[in-house]
């Protein structure tokens, strides 16, 4: 795609070779920061929202994980009020069989549609590219979710991907040869950054980053 065709770099462009430099895949951090700041909107002023609680009651809260994720942020205050609702309908025995979709899995739904798009429109643009090379690279369900996308994957983004996971391996190597000796000076060797964060890389490529994203098997 000739340069001049590329369409304008707007605020999602920005945001998304930002969060190239999070030290995990982007979209996964695109999709957190997202979960974030809804949940701190939610905790500092939207609870009393009526456009919110009508929805929130439709849709009897949220699924259990992002219920637990509204928990830990540790507001009492909000949690007791937008279940009152819910409470009552439980004790009404007016709890909806078959659950409704949660909202919040929605929104995080269409955010990461939305950067999937963003990607796929800035594909051939040097600032992407540099800031993906520079990056841990996509998580496995994303880079498929990206690739189902396009007619045509870039060579830098498949070599680019293959790279981090044969490194990803060669690491994984490393620390089992490095765990089968048990001279401390060894052990130490695990403490390495790169070792130290492996079990959580080597899970987050190739499941995603985040507990409540679809991993689309
Ligand atoms: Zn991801
Ligand atoms: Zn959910």
């Amino acid at each position: 795609m000739l340069r001049s065709e590329q369409p304008a770099k707007h605020l999602p462009f920005f945001k998304l070779t930002e969060a190239c430099g999070s030290g995990q895949c982007p979209l996964c951090r695109l999709r957190s920061d997202a979960l974030e700041s809804y949940l701190e909107s939610l905790v500092y002023q939207g609870v009393n929202d009526r456009r919110f609680r009508a929805e929130f009651d439709r849709t009897y809260g949220f699924c259990t994980y992002h219920e637990h994720a509204f928990l830990a942020k540790q507001d009492r205050l909000a949690i007791v009020i937008t279940h009152r609702e819910l409470l009552a309908r439980a004790l009404a025995q007016t709890v909806p069989d078959s659950a409704p979709e949660c909202s919040l899995c929605k929104l995080l739904e269409d955010t990461e549609q939305q950067y999937l798009e963003t990607t796929e429109a800035y594909l051939h643009d040097d600032e992407l590219r540099q800031a993906f090379e520079d990056s841990p690279g996509l998580c496995l369900p994303h880079f498929r979710k990206l690739r189902a996308r396009l007619r045509e994957t870039p060579s830098w983004l498949e070599e680019l991907q293959q790279a981090r996971l044969e490194s990803a391996l060669a690491a994984v190597d490393e620390y089992i040869e490095i765990s089968n000796y048990s001279l401390s000076d060894n052990l130490s060797r695990l403490s390495k950054p790169h070792l130290r964060r492996l079990p959580d890389t080597v899970v987050g490529m190739l499941f995603g980053y985040n507990p409540d994203q679809d991993a689309g098997r």
